[in-house]
Parts: C-alpha cells; sequence; structure tokens
C-alpha cells in the first residue's frame, strides 16, 4: 500500500451539514475521538440555506400543539410509509432539541411574551417552525460550529469520500482525497456516520448545490448497506423559474405561511380547485378564512397554499399543461396582495422575508413587496436514503449509522416543511450517541489495504485516458435531462424503462472518461468522480419508482394515479446483489402500535 496520510478516529462523520455537526458533538460529549469530513468549506452545507425554520411541537404560538399532534401530521404527510418509531422519536425530541440550540447560543425571532416565535408551512397543523425569519439554517449551522468546535472535534474540510472501507461485514473506515492539492487520505475509523445530505443533483431543475450528487447512498450501497424509498424525490412547488440562470433557486413556504397565495395567468386563485380528501376538513372554505389562518386565528383553517408539497407540486403542474401558467412557464406566487389587508404590508414583508426579498431583487429584478413572483416546481429533498434501525440510526451494515437527508425512514411519501431541520437535530443526536457506543463497545477494524489500492487506482483512471476520453460534463448534463424528463414529477412505465436504458448507456460511457490537467483543484476530475454516485442514486430512483405500481405521496405514476392498497404497506428496498446488480425487494412495514394507532385515529 503507498503512503496515505492517516487520520484515525473512533468515529468518523462524513458531512457537516446539521445532522453530521448534531452527530458529532453528540459523539464528542461522550469522550470519544471525532473527525468531521466535508466537501466543501465548514458552513456551507446544505443546512446553511435552509430558510422556512424547524419544526417542533413546542406550542408557543398555539397552546394546541403537541407531540401527538406533530406525530400525526408527519405520518399523514408521509401517506403512512414513514418508520412510526422515528416519527414518534421525532415529534417528542425536536422540542428539547430546538431549546438545547437555543442554550447554546441561536438566536430565534420571539413572540410578544419572549418565547421561540413559531410560523405556519404545509401541513403543520398549528404554527410550529421555529425560525430566524428566513435565515434559520444559517443560525443554525453558526450554532452548531461554534459549540462543535469546542468539543474538541477535528474537521478536514474540502475532503470528499470515495469509499467505505469494510472489514468482515463491519465498517472499518473511508478512504477520500483533499480537493486542494488531490492527495488522497486515509480515515480508518470503529464507526462511521454518514450525513451527507441529497441527491438534488441528479436532476436537471433543483435548488440543491454542487454537492448533493449522493454520494452517502452510493457509499452505502457498495458497502453493503440497504437503500429504502428512493422512489421518493420531494419536488418543492416553488423554485424561481426567470431568468434562466437562476431556474430552481427555492422560494421558501414561508411566503404562503405569511400569506402568499398562488395564481395562474388568469389570476385565479386554482389551489382551491382540488383539495385532497386527506385534508378536506383541515383547510379553509374561502380566501377570507385562509387569510385570518395565516394572522393566528384559531377558529380558522389552512389555506389551500399550506397542503403537502406533493400535491401542490402537480396542481401547478396541471395548470402549465393546461395552458393557464405564466410566461416563462410557471404560475404566480403573490405575497404583495397583503397590502390590501395590512397598512405596513411592504416593511412587514422585508421583515418576515428579509432573504427572499433580496433574491428577488438583486436575481430578477422584481420587488415582492409591489409584484408577483414567477414561480415552478424544482427538485428539492430526498426522502428516500440508507435504510436505519428507527431508534440508534445504525444502517443494515454494522458501524455504519446515516442521520438527516441521506437517512430513509422519517418522512415516508413526503416530507412536510421543517421537518428536515428537526430530523437533522434529533437523529444527528441519537447516531452520535449511538456510533460513540458502537466504538467503545465493538474496537478497531482490520484496514484492507488492497480495497484503499482499488479506489486510488479508480480515482485516478480519468487521466490515464486524459484527452482521449469524454468529458465527465457532458454524461453529467443528459443523465441529468433523462432524469428530469423521465422520472420527474409526473413518471411512468415506459419512460422509466427508458431511463434505465439511458442511464446503463451513461454508465458505459462513465467507464471511458478521461480528465486533462493536474490533480489540484481539477473541476473535471471531481465531476468525473461525483458521476458512479450520480448513476447509482439515478438508477435506484428508477428502480424503486418501478417497483411501487402506484401514485403515493411524492411518486405520482400517470398510468398508475391511484393508491394500491398493499402498496400502502411496503418500503421498497434496494441492495446490491452479489452479481453487482440491483436488487429491488417489498418488504413489509412492521405494525403499528396500538397508542399510536389510536393518536392517528383521534388527529384525523
Ligand atoms: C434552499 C433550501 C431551503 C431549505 N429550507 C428548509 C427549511 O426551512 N426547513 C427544513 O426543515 N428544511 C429545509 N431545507 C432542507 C434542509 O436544509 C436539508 O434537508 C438539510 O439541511 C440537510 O442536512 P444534512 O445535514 O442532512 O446535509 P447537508 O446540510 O446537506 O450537509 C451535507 C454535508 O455532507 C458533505 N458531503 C457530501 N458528500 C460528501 C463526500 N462524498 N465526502 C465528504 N463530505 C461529503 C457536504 O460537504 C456537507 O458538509 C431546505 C433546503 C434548501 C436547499
Amino acid at each position: 500500500m503507498p503512503e496515505y496520510q492517516t487520520h484515525a478516529y473512533d468515529v468518523l462523520v462524513i458531512g457537516a451539514g446539521g445532522a453530521g455537526l448534531r452527530a458529532a458533538i453528540e459523539a464528542a460529549a461522550t469522550g470519544v475521538s471525532v473527525g468531521v469530513i466535508s466537501k466543501s468549506l465548514l458552513g456551507k452545507a446544505h443546512t446553511v440555506m435552509a430558510e422556512g425554520g424547524i419544526a417542533a411541537a413546542m406550542g408557543n404560538v398555539d397552546e394546541r400543539d403537541n407531540w401527538r399532534v406533530h406525530f400525526a401530521d408527519t405520518m399523514r404527510g408521509g401517506q403512512y410509509l414513514n418508520n412510526w418509531r422515528m416519527a414518534e422519536l421525532h415529534a417528542k425530541e425536536a422540542p428539547e432539541c430546538v431549546h438545547e440550540l437555543e442554550a447554546w447560543g441561536a438566536l430565534f425571532d420571539r413572540t410578544k411574551d419572549g418565547r421561540i416565535l413559531q410560523r405556519n408551512f404545509g401541513g403543520h397543523k398549528y404554527p410550529r417552525l421555529a425560525h430566524v425569519g428566513d435565515r434559520t439554517g444559517l443560525e443554525m449551522i453558526r450554532t452548531l460550529q461554534d459549540h462543535g468546535i469546542h468539543q474538541g472535534m477535528e474537521v478536514h474540510m474540502e475532503a470528499t469520500v470515495l469509499t467505505l472501507l469494510t472489514d468482515d461485514g463491519r465498517v472499518a473506515g473511508a478512504f477520500g482525497y483533499d480537493r486542494e492539492r488531490g492527495r488522497f487520505l486515509l480515515f480508518p475509523a470503529k464507526a462511521v456516520v454518514l450525513a451527507t445530505g441529497g441527491i438534488g443533483r441528479a436532476y436537471q431543475i433543483t435548488s440543491n448545490s454542487w454537492e448533493y450528487t449522493g454520494d452517502g447512498h452510493a457509499l452505502a450501497y457498495e458497502a453493503g448497506a440497504a437503500l429504502m424509498d428512493m422512489e421518493f424525490v420531494q419536488f418543492h412547488p416553488t423554485g424561481m423559474i426567470w431568468p434562466p440562470s437562476v431556474r430552481g433557486i427555492l422560494v421558501t413556504e414561508g411566503v404562503r405561511g405569511e400569506g402568499g397565495v398562488l395564481r395562474n395567468k388568469e389570476g385565479r386563485r386554482f389551489m382551491f380547485d382540488d383539495i385532497p380528501e386527506l385534508y378536506r376538513k383541515q383547510t379553509a372554505d374561502n380566501d377570507e378564512e385562509g387569510w385570518r389562518y395565516t394572522q393566528g386565528d384559531k377558529e380558522a383553517r389552512r389555506p389551500p397554499e399550506l397542503l403537502t408539497r406533493d400535491h401542490i407540486a402537480r396542481s401547478i403542474v396541471r395548470e402549465i399543461k393546461e395552458g393557464r401558467g405564466s410566461p416563462h412557464g410557471g404560475v404566480f406566487l403573490d405575497i404583495s396582495w397583503i397590502k390590501e389587508r395590512l397598512p405596513n404590508a411592504a416593511e412587514h414583508i422585508k421583515r418576515k422575508l428579509p432573504s427572499m426579498y433580496h433574491q428577488f431583487k438583486q436575481l430578477a429584478d422584481i420587488d415582492i413587496t409591489k409584484e408577483p413572483m414567477e414561480v415552478g416546481p424544482t427538485t428539492h429533498y430526498m426522502m428516500g436514503g440508507v435504510q436505519v434501525d428507527g431508534d440508534t440510526q445504525m444502517s443494515t451494515l454494522p458501524g455504519l449509522f446515516a442521520a438527516g437527508e441521506c437517512a430513509a425512514g422519517l418522512h415516508g411519501a413526503n416530507r412536510l416543511g421543517g421537518n428536515s431541520l428537526s430530523d437533522l437535530l434529533v437523529f444527528g443526536k441519537r447516531a452520535g450517541h449511538y456510533a460513540a457506543g458502537f466504538a467503545k463497545e465493538h474496537g478497531t477494524a482490520r484496514i484492507d489495504p488492497q480495497q484503499a489500492d482499488r479506489a486510488a487506482a479508480a480515482a485516478l483512471a480519468p487521466f490515464e485516458r486524459g484527452d482521449k476520453g469524454e468529458g465527465p460534463y457532458q454524461i453529467q448534463h443528459q443523465l441529468q435531462e433523462s432524469m428530469q424528463n423521465l422520472v420527474g414529477i409526473v413518471r411512468t412505465e415506459q419512460e422509466m424503462q427508458r431511463a434505465l436504458g439511458e442511464i446503463e448507456q451513461f454508465r458505459e460511457r462513465s467507464r471511458r472518461v478521461g480528465v486533462a490537467g493536474n490533480r489540484e483543484y481539477n473541476g473535471g476530475w471531481h465531476t468525473a468522480l461525483d458521476l458512479p454516485n450520480l448513476l447509482t442514486v439515478s438508477e435506484a430512483v428508477t428502480r424503486a419508482a418501478l417497483g411501487r405500481p402506484e401514485s403515493r405521496g411524492a411518486h405520482f405514476r400517470e398510468d398508475r394515479p391511484s393508491k394500491d392498497a398493499e402498496s400502502g404497506k411496503m418500503n421498497i428496498v434496494i441492495r446490491k446483489g452479489p452479481d453487482g446488480r440491483m436488487q429491488v425487494a417489498r418488504q413489509p412495514i412492521a405494525e403499528m402500535p396500538a397508542e399510536l394507532k389510536q393518536i392517528i385515529q383521534e388527529m384525523s
């Protein structure tokens, strides 16, 4: 084995977003040594982009809220495919996690009597999102970083993990490279926590940044762990659509939480046209009631713009397809109309939604206090991921844990806004705790030098092909186009079969990719190394979607538009088979305990 720069830890955390940092803090607090690896600079993880807030049933704005309502909302939103144990733990533990963040220095917006302010969000029955204007993620990551670095963790920035190392059926560490110099890095570890975020870059239009190439999903799959729910990709209903350079950038649901409404080109508020049965009783009958809800009237029901994201995204697609879209192929989101109701509306909007105000002003020359925004769906969040145990977050590979967006279970078929930031805190904390416990109990694993050498040779192969190989960008671009068009918001079997064929061809081409130049900060090389991960998650999404012959939550099949009762009791699980091919299986969901069933019935 060549000499690799080596850093050994008890617990290695891959990813420095909310989930990774929270896991690292918890593990370090038990006295074990902790290393954190981040593909980008510390503080630049996706979590920093989160706008709307952290869902936690603290009942500060509406005292009727409690963990039981939050649990029922999360399960309903996920169309009952959720891991109910995770939904229970999440609802119970999120408030304490928010208070912990506050104790570490996070400054939240306040109610008049000084408690943490909570705002309305889609699918949440009561105002539940603790927030800091529309910059909640920034405050969260700042607080976790400040607290974390005092716990003694070591951080490796701009380091990318290429493969997980295993030893006799357990995880043994990770192997990667640093972006700056292109040197290889070896990380022996007793336990590993994956916290690598999402897969948005598998699609053409996305709110996700360059890092989200599904690395954690692919690393776990290649190491032998199971993936679950990969068919459920969330398309957020409101991304920017104009100008083209900013297409996909998120427009927070907070806009609708503050009273923003969706209209088509005829000026009609189309979200009243089609209210799903599951939500009919909880939805306002008219504009007036919806407005009262956003202003805190406890007798009013929520406006249809605060239905779940899957439904709103499909309603927008319907308006566009039927010729009622906006000039650039979206619909209108209007918050400026609240000037009819509030005397100081412009100031109110700027105070409540400062980032949105600046985003539109600077990127689209639109003043959202005066005119509507043009918006359309954007690939946003991955419900599917590494299959984990609900309590410990350990995957099916001993010693490998996963938390945050790269783990599956909590959100089922559709995530409610705000439930990701709380997910990171609750399950990041749990993953860190149990990973530290595993490290203490199981001791050091053996590093197999051949595993590292193989990964190094594969990583350097594109340089050997040099200019003679195909460039990686073109393949990446075509893959994104293929996923967008064939495995997007609305799917059919025929299109998905076509996608599988195309993915296979992209895979063939990716084996012949060549890059020029040297190993220092070589963007082409990094893209070539991301490609296998993008291909793995794209194939997993497509195969899982083919394995679910129904429409549920974020997964809508035009050829199977109804729900199928049998499929509603199953998760789709994906593993790498002994022949190296992807195996897809339907796994029955464990029976829910009677007391949880009772809660769901009471809240229906
Ligand atoms: C614009 C926007 C707004 C959002 N608003 C909200 C909101 O208001 N409320 C809410 O609940 N959710 C929101 N979300 C979703 C939420 O922000 C994310 O789901 C969440 O932050 C994911 O956190 P994470 O810790 O799992 O991963 P991330 O924060 O995505 O961090 C992933 C980390 O893994 C690292 N990494 C990835 N691959 C590798 C590799 N191969 N090697 C080493 N490191 C690697 C990355 O560098 C990064 O450090 C929003 C998302 C976006 C994009």
